[in-house]
């Protein structure tokens, strides 16, 4: 009998009608599937019905178990356990060296790292998770609502998010004290150009767009000129806006992914100039 450990965010999804729907909603294609934190792998059983797959599991108990209850599976390398914490996998680079599919029962301590990472990581080509409904409602919010923030322009900026469904906490052993929900992500882009095309040139962009999401939400009530006038000057980000139709009193969750796009775009272009500018005259 193995207990769940709290400190793993362990709670173990034992509902078939839930397990069956996740099974449904998952991409049916070529590419190889990826599965973290297998837990006593009741999702994973269903998922080798489809596909072969990789799954990474950071409590060796667990690995010990999953070793002896897939062995048939593991010996023919339709399943692939990787006893390791995804977080270190993600930092070496990727968590597989071709194109993949991640779907997951998240440990929701580290679930939207964890969501993050893959959107950066070039060869995940889509995400379906088990996350904190709040956290699902987070990626997949529209503008003008005020659960729109970084993390729905980050990930909406290379593809769609989509809350599929709910799930009741009487659906795990033990029970989380909280609503669960689907997250799709399916990505259509990918964030740096590379082997895959990107909508940034290098990762120092992408970072400045993160610096510039961070200086536009960090007073949500507030409005946007007032928090970005923090990191550019007040004057040139009111022409801007001039130019680009936004009222002054407009709030950073009132502006659509691509207007975010743009304004850091022509902020970035300003900020070289500026910087340019200051090099010259200092020579
Ligand atoms: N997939 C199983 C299920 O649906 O019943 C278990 C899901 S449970 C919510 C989360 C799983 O992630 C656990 O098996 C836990 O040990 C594992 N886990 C927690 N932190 C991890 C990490 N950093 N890297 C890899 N796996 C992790």
């Amino acid at each position: 009998m193995i207990e769940a450990k709290k400190k793993f965010g362990q709670n173990f999804l034992k509902d078939s009608t839930v397990l069956n729907k996740i099974i449904q909603a998952m991409p049916r294609n070529d590419r190889k599937l990826v599965e973290i934190g297998p837990g006593l792998g009741d999702l994973t059983q269903e998922l080798l019905k489809v596909k072969s797959l990789v799954a990474y599991e950071v409590d060796e108990d667990l690995c010990v178990y999953l070793r002896k209850k897939f062995s048939k599976e593991i010996d023919m390398g339709s399943l692939t356990l990787v006893h390791t914490d995804v977080l270190s996998q993600f930092e070496k680079g990727s968590l597989l060296n071709e194109p993949y599919d991640l779907v997951a029962n998240l440990p929701y301590y580290i679930a939207t790292t964890i969501i993050l990472e893959a959107l950066e990581d070039p060869y995940c080509k889509s995400i379906e998770v088990m996350v904190q409904k709040e956290v699902a409602e987070k990626f997949a919010a529209v503008p003008k609502t005020k659960e729109f923030t970084s993390l729905a322009i980050l990930a909406q900026s290379i593809g769609s998010a989509e809350l599929l469904f709910d799930v009741d906490p009487t659906s795990f052993d033990p029970q989380p004290k909280v609503v669960s929900s689907i997250l799709k992500i399916d990505k259509q882009k990918e964030f740096v150009e590379g082997s895959f095309s990107g909508i940034f040139e290098n990762k120092e962009q992408l970072q400045s767009f993160k610096k510039y999401l961070r200086s536009s939400f960090q007073s949500p009530r507030k409005t946007w000129l007032k928090n970005i006038s923090s990191e550019f000057y007040k004057q040139s980000v009111k022409n801007l806006m001039q130019m680009h139709n936004l009222p002054e009193t407009i709030r950073p969750h009132e502006i659509s992914v691509l207007s975010h796009h743009l304004l850091f775009k022509h902020l970035r272009l300003n900020d070289a100039r500026k910087r340019s500018n200051a090099t010259t005259e200092q020579q």
